[in-house]
């Protein structure tokens, strides 16, 4: 017996309502099964329907074989068509995708770890702030199967082991999110943990092989590795992240059949420093965070799960210090700079006292300032100035929100392109930007198209040799070649832009000709979507300001977009002719350069003239003590790292109070 359906579930079987269908599922005896294009799974696991990646608007059929088949149809379809389904339980509604369950990706602004004295490392600045304290060393032994061939008469014994070993892991998840102390976001990553634990896909695929002579430890490292890579070859982000979690369950499961307890940060002293090659969702979920004071590891860039936990909860980090984790191994104290990705190694006086006089100050400053979280900026003439965040994932919403941004100003695309095998698919972009636009809505998420060149390589994208990757084929100028990859993000900001305000910018633009050849491509992508049925909405489009040549035609651009955010990391080093990775010209890649702020200033006033909005996103509109000057050019945005935020606000209130 078989009914048809379109999936109305919001945004599809992902995560916790995919459990929760699994669970209603499960609640009748006949056997159920899910199928889509042609491919049919068990309804009765999670892990083999996430895999099924349904969608949000795709057709589906559920078939049910059994005594009470008909019942089962009636509410497994009466589910997949209702928008809320799995959503309503909001504690356990939060996807670990979109809190803090993401893969490790590189770092945008990478820094390759390279010495820097004898007890001096540098790593990726992950979560900024000062730290020094006792160094806790966590680094648990890699776990081996032991490759024995199990007689036929130990079979029997060693399922028995297993089985007993899964439930005593399950029951640990259960004890671990009964806890009132975890947040909704931890609680989320626990949550999905257990469901990978609880869910036959990982147990009956380690069982058969143990069926077929493998050691229990053993078999669940074979399968763990079978599932994780079947999760990572999804074209789905929030699938991807699952990889870790598989992994995650998996080492929980040989350590308990092995008799051994993972090293806990339980006992971690108050204060100290975590140093470790790596940590999993799973440990650092359970740690007692609020007694860490930072976090030094091998692995990790800025979006890593450790770096998003991390500065969701404020704790200092730097990553990616590769093999010199190694000298941390047994170091006894440790100072730590997050805003600069500075370690050092068994301070000495003087440094010691210097770390603690910024660790005071800081939290001194940053006490100050909660007071800002929900202020909104007015100049005294009333007007609004919007502080938004400048972001690079979902992951990172939650710290935009906790600092009080007034929406995103600028969302940079190349992370979605860069962390995948492969180019996004238009669905899944859609999903990203809708997801962005519903947490901010209805303030205004700035989603910039992809800026990627040379310098960057994503799989997907063939770049040619250049030996100025910075001047040539990149952000606009690539995109306008590429329409096969420029409509499908087009597309998929259209259909994000029915959840909220969402708003395009290009980058790099130095002629007019790219502002109109793109919206000859949003027409075109707006007039498929229509025909094809999907929904979708207009959106304003905008230029950011980074090129010498697109200042020098402000005025002309003004007329036909609808605002500009001028990016000031770019515009520095074009204006200065001095590259923005290249230390040696350090001192002439300065935003304060007379030359730059005059450039600063021909924007602002080209845009005011047009009446358009001017905002801008470089590094420069954190800047307290630019801050002024940009919102009297006439700036009435400023986007900046969340970290950023507040300090702007109350830089702008002090501008109104002296009126
Ligand atoms: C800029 O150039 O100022 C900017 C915000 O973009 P990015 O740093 O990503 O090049
Ligand atoms: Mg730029």
């Amino acid at each position: 017996m078989e009914r048809s359906t379109i999936v109305r579930v919001h945004e599809g079987l992902h995560a916790r309502p995919a459990t929760r269908f699994v669970k209603l599922a499960k609640g009748f005896e006949s056997d159920v099964e899910l199928v889509k294009d042609g491919k049919a799974v068990s309804a009765k696991s999670s892990v083999k329907l996430m895999l099924l990646a349904v969608k949000e608007n795709q057709e589906v059929t559920v078939r049910a074989n059994g005594a009470d088949a008909i019942e089962a149809l009636e509410a497994l379809i009466g589910y997949l068509e209702n928008p809320r389904a799995g959503l309503d339980d909001e504690a356990e509604a939060q996807s670990p995708a979109n809190d803090a369950g993401q893969e490790a990706a590189p770092a945008p602004g990478f820094v390759p770890a390279a010495p820097d004295g004898a007890n001096r490392l540098r790593g990726v600045a992950a979560s900024e702030g000062f730290a020094i304290g006792p160094a806790f060393a966590h680094f648990p032994p890699d776990i081996a199967g032991r490759g024995r061939v199990l007689r036929a008469e130990e079979i029997e014994g060693e399922i028995d082991r297993f089985r007993t070993a899964v439930g005593a892991v399950q029951a640990r998840m259960d004890l671990a999110l009964a806890q009132d102390s975890l947040s909704a976001g931890d609680r989320g990553i626990v949550a999905a943990l257990r469901d990978i634990a609880a869910d036959d896909s990982l147990t009956g695929e380690a069982e058969g092989l143990i069926k077929g002579g493998n050691d229990a430890v053993s078999a669940v490292i074979t399968a763990a590795s079978t599932i994780a890579a079947e999760f990572s070859a999804v074209d789905d982000h929030y699938l991807n992240a699952r990889t870790d979690d598989v992994h995650a369950v998996g080492r929980q499961i040989c350590l308990v059949l092995l008799g051994q307890d993972d090293i806990s940060l339980e006992n971690i002293p108050e204060g100290a420093i975590l140093i470790a090659d790596d940590i999993g969702a799973w440990d650092l979920a359970r740690a007692p965070l609020k007694r860490i004071g930072g976090v030094v590891c091998g692995h990790g860039g800025a979006t890593s799960h450790i770096a998003i936990i991390a500065r969701s909860h404020g704790i200092p980090a730097v990553l990616g210090l590769g093999g010199q984790i190694n000298a941390l191994r047994t170091a006894r104290e440790v100072a730590l700079d997050g805003n600069a990705g500075h370690v050092i190694i068994d301070p000495d006086a003087a440094t010691r006292a210097d770390f603690a006089g910024r660790v005071e100050a800081a939290a001194k400053e940053r006490a100050g300032l909660t007071i800002f979280k929900t202020v909104t900026p007015k100049l005294a003439d009333g007007r609004i100035i919007e502080i938004a965040a400048n972001i690079g994932s979902l992951e990172e919403i939650e710290a935009a929100q906790e600092a009080g941004a007034m929406g995103i100003g600028l969302f940079r695309t190349e992370l979605l392109f860069m962390r995948h095998m492969h180019l996004p698919s238009e669905d899944m972009q859609a999903e990203t930007y809708a997801a962005l636009a519903k947490a901010f809505a209805p303030y205004p998420v700035i989603v910039r198209t992809l800026d990627i060149g040379g310098d960057k390589p994503i799989a997907g994208i063939e770049f040619p040799d250049e030996e100025k990757p910075f001047l040539g084929w990149r952000g606009i100028r690539m995109c306008l070649d590429r329409p096969d990859i420029f409509k499908r993000q087009l597309r998929a900001l259209l259909r994000a832009a029915v959840h909220g305000n969402i708003k395009v910018m290009l980058p790099m633009v130095s002629d007019l000709s790219e502002v109109r050849q793109t919206r000859v491509l949003v027409d075109e992508c707006t007039a498929e979507l229509k025909a094809e049925g999907v929904p979708h909405a207009s959106f304003d489009l905008g230029v950011m300001i980074e090129t010498p040549a697109a200042v020098l035609i402000a005025p002309a651009l003004a007329k036909e977009v609808a605002f500009f955010s001028i990016g000031t990391n770019d515009l520095t080093q074009y204006i200065m002719a001095a590259d923005r990775l290249n230390p040696t010209v350090a001192k002439l890649n300065d935003v304060t350069n007379p030359a730059v702020m005059s450039a600063i200033e021909m924007t602002a006033k080209a845009g005011v003239a047009a009446g358009i909005m001017v905002g801008m996103c470089g590094e420069a509109a954190g800047r307290p003590d630019l801050i002024a000057t940009f919102v009297k050019m006439g700036l009435t945005e400023l986007s900046m790292s969340p970290a950023s935020i507040q300090r702007a606000k109350k830089a702008i209130m002090a501008m109104a109070a002296e009126g």
